[in-house]
């Protein structure tokens, strides 16, 4: 190999390493493997400081957040200068800001949630087709099924006529025999789309099962948060139609991470499974809770005043902060384990996404209130006790 071989080899690797390799016409101006443009001094000029400041920028990452020079840092550290992954750049910066360190181990939480949560979105959508099809098969079948049976019927009208001719000659005895044949197949036909529609409402069951569980929370066997998503543009959409009062609210368990750090991660995950029950007490046919991720919940009112909502929410919030939670494990007591929420009336802003956010601010103004509160987007001071 001579000395130019082994350059375009060395270059190639850094290139792959950048995440510029295999299409490198796609993404560079001139290919680096064009000898001829590499001679050329002014794509060298512009390429190679460009590139030197992309390795500078994520060395610093590295050494910004003291992460080992591995592969999979490497590649984190790519994503996140380069806008590849903005989710995760996002949630650094959070992190950082929060004072808290970018751990590997972090990052490879975080990775997995994302892993996770993707994967249960392509779940979600393999199964509305999957749904989608049975619906088409099971029309399909409705209407052969009677189209044979209709066909079957007038195939034995025709072979009972038939044969009340009493001067049948070989012609028409032929005709009926062929024709009794064809009845048998028809019946064969309707039989066989008998089963089949038996197996697709066995198909059917099993789906609903799935999409069950696609739809739960496995730790509070609450509706998990696509569910929720789902739920909250259904009742959107039909309390719109209805003209029904809607609001929507995020509730987020106080100080949860003391929990855990005090009692371990098993132990919280019990305080959690108790504050959802809680909060599912509220629940109804026109009251929805759901787990929206971590330790926080979202709840949908249908039909009742923001303040009545206020009301219901603030009934749970002060039913899980009298109890007394103790550690079964340990017999340790928890404290008292509140919680925090606001509430948006959905229909006073223009748009989910922003009635959503004014849920959530209000949370925040709760947590910045002094926490175990409630409080109304949008109204201060907070609703009186008797508001209703
Ligand atoms: P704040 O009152 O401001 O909400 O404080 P906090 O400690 O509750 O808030 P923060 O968001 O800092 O911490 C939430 C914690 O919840 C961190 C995370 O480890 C924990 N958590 C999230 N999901 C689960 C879970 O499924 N089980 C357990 N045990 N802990 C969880
Ligand atoms: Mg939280
Ligand atoms: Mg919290």
């Amino acid at each position: 190999m001579n000395h130019e071989q082994s350059a375009r080899g060395s270059r190639s690797r850094l290139l792959k390493w950048l995440g510029l390799s295999g299409d490198e016409q796609a993404h560079e101006p001139v290919p680096p493997v064009d000898a001829d443009a590499f001679r050329d001094p002014t794509t060298r000029e512009i390429w190679l400081p460009a590139k030197r400041r992309m390795i500078g920028k994520v060395a610093d990452f590295l050494i910004d957040h003291d992460l080992e020079v591995m592969p999979r840092t490497l590649g984190i550290a790519y994503d996140c200068i380069t806008g590849g992954n903005p989710k995760l750049a996002q949630a650094i910066l959070e992190r950082t800001e929060a004072g808290l360190p970018v751990t590997l181990k972090w990052l490879e939480q975080m990775q997995r949630e994302a892993e996770g949560e993707s994967s249960a979105e392509m779940l979600a959508a393999l199964m509305t087709r999957l749904e989608e099809s049975l619906q088409e098969f099971s029309r399909t079948t409705n209407s052969a099924r009677s189209a044979t049976s209709e066909y079957g019927a007038a195939l034995q009208q025709h072979v009972d006529d038939l044969e009340q001719v009493s001067k049948a000659g070989v012609v028409i005895t032929e005709l009926a025999s062929l024709a009794r044949a064809m009845m048998s197949r028809t019946r064969e036909i309707e039989q066989n789309l008998n089963e089949s529609e038996k197996r697709a409402s066995t198909l059917q069951q099993s789906l609903d099962e799935a999409r069950r569980v696609a739809d739960e929370d496995h730790l509070t066997g609450l509706p998990n948060r696509r569910a929720f998503e789902v739920m909250f543009d259904k009742e959107i959409e039909s309390a719109k139609e209805a003209g029904d009062a809607l609001c929507v609210a995020f509730v987020d368990i106080d100080h949860f991470k003391r929990v855990n750090d005090t009692h371990g991660h098993a132990s919280g995950d019990r305080v959690l499974k108790v504050v959802a029950e809680t909060l599912s007490r509220i629940s109804n046919a026109r009251c929805h809770v759901a787990r929206h991720g971590g330790e926080e919940f979202a709840v949908i009112f249908r039909a009742i005043t923001p303040e009545k909502a206020w009301q219901r929410l603030d009934g749970a919030r002060e039913e899980i902060a009298e109890r007394r939670l103790v550690n079964r494990a340990t017999d340790m007591p928890f404290g008292k384990v509140t919680f925090s929420g606001g509430i948006a009336d959905v229909f006073a802003y223009p748009s989910k996404s922003e009635a959503l956010r004014a849920a959530d601010a209000a949370l925040y103004t709760a947590k910045q209130s002094g926490r175990n509160l409630i409080k109304l987007a949008g109204r201060d001071p907070p609703p009186l006790q008797d508001a209703a």
